[in-house]
């Protein structure tokens, strides 16, 4: 899954990234996002992991930048910044932390827009270069398992303890029915 299609529900591209005609000055310029808008009408924009809110900008008639309402939120499990702009609304302050899948701002038409959509800027975090959105995916979701070998002088509950679960949780992945019985050599899942 790429990572704009978690940000909009049931996403279409209107305008990629790259050279385009722009549709308020109507030149050729080189577009730094996204644009984007939700086939189900869903104007919900998400946080795509647990993050924190580095910029809000509320300004719906003349900002400089053209954004209207925007903010950024700054993702340390993908080493990038988020930038929504055109926000009708945004729902959280600078220095908030977001959480994946929360709904952080409203997608609107706010600043230089031609009509309600989201644009989606991304940057590495404390760079300005941007990144081409619509080339980067999901982190995957699938929980990562750990196997570990038993040695010598081994009890589940010292193992237990090292990998920060429980002997219960232990007995169940490995399908262990005497929690005193584990032999040396024994392939044990931990995590
Ligand atoms: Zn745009």
């Amino acid at each position: 899954m790429k990572i704009y299609e978690y940000v909009v529900k049931k996403p279409k591209i209107t305008s990629p990234y790259g050279y385009r005609i722009n549709p308020v000055t109507k030149k050729k310029q080189f577009h730094y996002g996204l644009d984007l808008i939700s086939k189900s009408g869903n104007k919900n924009l998400y946080a795509i992991d647990n993050g924190v809110v580095q910029k809000v900008v509320n300004n719906q008639s003349k900002s400089k930048t053209g954004y209207g309402n925007y903010v950024w939120i700054r993702y340390k499990n993908y080493n990038l910044s988020l930038l929504f702009a055109h926000c009708s609304k945004i729902l959280v302050k600078k220095g908030d932390k977001v959480t994946k899948g929360q709904v952080v701002a409203i997608m609107g038409s706010t600043g230089r827009s031609t009509g309600t959509h989201l644009h989606l800027g991304m940057t590495r975090i404390g760079k300005s270069a941007w990144l081409n959105p619509s080339k980067f995916d999901m982190l995957s979701d699938k929980p990562v398992v750990v196997y570990y070998k038993v040695k010598k002088g081994d009890t589940l509950s010292k193992i237990a303890k090292k990998y920060k679960t429980t002997v219960k949780q232990l007995c169940k992945w490995n399908n262990i029915k005497n929690p005193n019985v584990i032999k040396v050599g024994q392939k044990l899942r931990v995590k």
